[in-house]
């Protein structure tokens, strides 16, 4: 979980100062969580994505405190323009996983390299310039909807602004909106739904366009029918530009399609492979998917009405 710990005043306030700045969004949500020990190393080089973005983690191990390892001697490889998927019960380290990747924290012990360079040894900017994230909890910025997408591109077109929009289906709700995309929203705006929320971060992330893509339960608050819709949208993009990206999520029908499905147990991989792979297996996947399996059929459709958690 990308949880907020910092007033969305202060951000609000923090995001008019540094607008100006090429501070892009994932760094203002470092400020949240300062952590002075992540610094770049003086010999760091910028990230190069020599091979399209490769992910790897070698033997990682990690606690937010030593003492309660999170993940444990995690080995995966997460390959290059391929859409990838992260599984596994509440609590396991997925969302965790993703923070070490964008180095909110440094792992204890092993290694995770981008294209075969540590990201230790990589130029912190360049590292997250080259990650986008559609956290679980998007913070917006009191300010109007077209700075809120803006955000992921300071100095993109309006055109690109709605297309990005378009393709996250929010174009016609922000139309319907009086002032349109001058609407301003958050704490002394207009108060989105969650789901409207879901799909400004996705179109901020559209916007940015950068190699590597995280979604951390980019589309939970979503009813099925947008959620299908958007996730059309998001795979053939990523299919047409051949991103690497992860998709971490709860709802198994939206990465059924995954090229790879990683399921995490205890901060270790339990399984992996790809859907069919893991139902033949008959593991804890395969357990996952029959859980849900009778909302929804082997093609991602819904068979029956869904039953909201
Ligand atoms: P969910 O599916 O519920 O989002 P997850 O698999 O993404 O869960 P993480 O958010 O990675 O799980 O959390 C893994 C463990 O680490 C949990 O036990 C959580 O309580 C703990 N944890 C997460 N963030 C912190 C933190 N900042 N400090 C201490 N412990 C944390």
């Amino acid at each position: 979980v990308f949880q907020l710990s910092v007033p969305l005043n202060f951000l609000g306030s923090v995001y008019r100062e540094l607008r100006q700045s090429l501070l892009d969004m994932e760094t203002l949500f470092n400020l949240q969580k300062v952590n002075v020990t992540i610094k770049d190393d003086p010999s760091a080089q910028p990230l190069v994505l020599s091979k399209g973005g490769e992910i790897k983690f070698e033997n990682v191990t990690f606690g937010y405190h030593p003492d309660r390892p999170i993940l444990r001697n995690l080995c995966l490889t997460i390959p290059a323009g391929k859409k990838v998927a992260v599984v596994g019960p509440s609590g396991c380290g997925k969302s965790t996983l993703l923070r070490l990747l964008f180095r909110y924290y440094d792992a204890q012990s092993g290694r995770i390299s981008i294209d075969g360079q540590d990201i230790k040894s990589v130029k912190l900017d360049s590292l997250r310039e080259s990650i986008g994230v559609v956290p679980q909890d998007t913070p917006l910025f009191n300010d109007t909807i077209e700075h809120n997408i803006r955000y992921g591109n300071l100095s993109a077109p309006k055109d690109r602004v709605i297309a990005a929009a378009q393709r996250a289906h929010i174009h016609e709700i922000v139309q319907s909106f009086p002032d349109g995309y001058q609407t301003k929203v958050g704490e002394r705006g207009l108060m989105i739904s969650g789901g409207e929320k879901q799909r400004l971060a996705v179109s901020r992330l559209l916007l940015k366009d950068p190699p590597l893509l995280f979604f951390d339960e980019a589309t939970s608050a979503l009813d099925t029918h947008t959620e299908q819709a958007l996730m059309a949208n998001i795979n053939s993009i990523l299919r047409e530009k051949a991103r690497t990206s992860v998709f971490v999520a709860h709802r198994l029908r939206t990465i059924f399609d995954a090229d790879l499905i990683i399921v995490l147990k205890e901060g270790a991989v339990a399984e992996m492979g790809t859907h069919r792979e893991l139902i033949d297996r008959g593991g804890p996947y395969a357990e996952l998917w029959s859980a849900q399996e009778t909302l929804f059929n082997h093609e991602g459709e819904e068979v029956k009405e869904e039953i909201e958690e």
